[in-house]
């Protein structure tokens, strides 16, 4: 099939971006009848002057009509995806993660030149997500195909992202190759241990890309008094003990992630003695602190997506200002405030400026001493800008 672009619509693709929207496309009653059996399938993507642009797969439900596989003349075909695949692995090599840690992202959609495919890899186990009718389509030669370049014999699949529901999916999570006798694994990460439940967890299990944040803020923790806010399994909160921290508070709404959390305390031989586990809402908790005249050294803010698109940025960037507010309300003077946002909605410099307008409300001084972002596994493409998604600031409150 072949499909063209509206005048002036083909901007985007020229640039690079894999996206089309259907609102760019010439879509006739014609072309729309016939492409109701085509999702997923690849299509041509035409110039208003009939010149070839790229070839893409096609989400007849999605309003992201088209996703790019390839910007030049060749077949999409099982051995176009094993170089993209080669490509994807052969770059994590080079980037070392895996001197830092046994689980890590080995293909990271869009930037990996393979739009609607993650997969992680959780030792000798590969969890692969499939978010587009285009990665549908090929999920099954994909999934030949990670086997066949990377010798890992089992495949879990968690396509239960609610972005699925866009492209008129359903859920599909289970084996998709081998086997798995218990969905608990034991990763090691900078030298840490944690057990990752790649059915039950969230994402595919963990949040791989903040590994480098915890890292670097278990550094700051020596001798401090810690607040994890959204702790989940307890990333931070493991890196801030073996870093020697005073003491931790670890924050969830979730019971299943801090049972993982205190299994992974154990794990590690950490003092149980220095940490305090707090099931409950960090909105109402941070007030609760506050009302109780409570401090800390440092705080942890590492909440889920308030803003999934930038239509959701003005709700979100209410929240984000109620908590970092609390937050620098409950620093001591020169404690430190590690705020984090992974909302696409929300970029980096109105994040920064959220953070900036909740220190300016809470009477606070405040410096940044350090920008964040994901880890070296889940690269940016210089052409999709969206998948730089996570931000991160560490500041510090004035001790004046
Ligand atoms: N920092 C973690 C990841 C945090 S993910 C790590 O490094 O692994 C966000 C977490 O926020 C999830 O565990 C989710 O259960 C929790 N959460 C979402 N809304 C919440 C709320 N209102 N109060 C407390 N926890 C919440």
């Amino acid at each position: 099939m072949k499909l063209t672009l509206k005048p002036g619509r083909e901007k985007s693709l020229l640039r690079r971006h894999p996206w089309v929207f259907a609102s760019a496309l010439n879509l006739s009653d014609e072309i729309l009848r016939s492409a109701q059996d085509a999702s997923g399938s690849t299509v041509d993507l035409l110039a208003p002057s009939g010149s070839f642009l790229a070839r893409a797969s096609y989400s007849p439900h999605s309003q992201i009509r088209a996703r790019v596989w390839t910007f030049n003349d060749e077949p999409v075909d099982k051995e176009f995806f094993r170089k993209c695949i080669r490509a994807a692995i052969s770059l994590r090599s080079k980037l070392q993660v895996e001197g830092q840690s046994d689980a890590f992202r080995l293909i990271h959609g869009e930037s990996d030149g393979i739009p609607g495919f993650v997969v992680d890899r959780y030792k000798d186990v590969l969890v692969l997500q499939s978010t587009t009718a285009g990665s549908e389509f090929w999920k099954e030669i994909i999934a030949d195909l990670l086997i066949e370049e990377t010798g890992i014999q089992t495949i879990y699949e968690r396509s239960d992202a609610d972005v699925r529901e866009l492209e008129g999916l359903k859920p599909i999570t289970g084996i998709l190759r081998g086997t798995l006798p218990d969905s608990q694994i034991p990763i090691t990460e900078h030298n840490l241990k944690f057990n990752v439940d790649i059915a039950h967890g969230h994402k595919t299990g963990f949040y791989l890309d903040q590994r480098e944040n915890r890292h670097r803020i278990g550094e700051l923790s020596k001798d401090r008094e810690v607040l994890n806010c959204f702790c989940y399994t307890g990333g931070f909160s493991i890196h801030a003990l073996a870093h020697g921290a005073k003491s931790v508070i670890s924050v969830d709404s979730s019971g299943d992630a801090l049972k993982l959390l205190e299994e992974n305390i154990a794990l590690n031989n950490l003092p149980a003695d220095r940490h305090t586990t707090l099931e409950g809402d960090v909105f109402e908790l941070l007030r609760k602190f506050r009302d109780a005249a409570r401090s800390f050294d440092l705080i942890i803010l590492d909440p889920p997506k308030f803003a999934p698109t930038a239509a959701h940025a003005e709700k979100a960037s209410r929240a984000y200002k109620d908590i970092n507010l609390l937050a620098f309300k409950l620093l001591r003077p020169g404690g430190i405030l590690a705020t984090f946002s992974c909302s696409g909605g929300v970029d980096a410099a109105l994040f920064q400026k959220i953070v900036a307008s909740a220190a300016l409300d809470a009477g606070v001084e405040a410096t940044i001493i350090e920008h964040l972002s994901q880890g070296v596994d889940h690269p940016v493409s210089l052409h999709f800008p969206e998948g730089a998604y996570l931000k991160g600031l560490i500041c510090v409150k004035s001790s004046q």
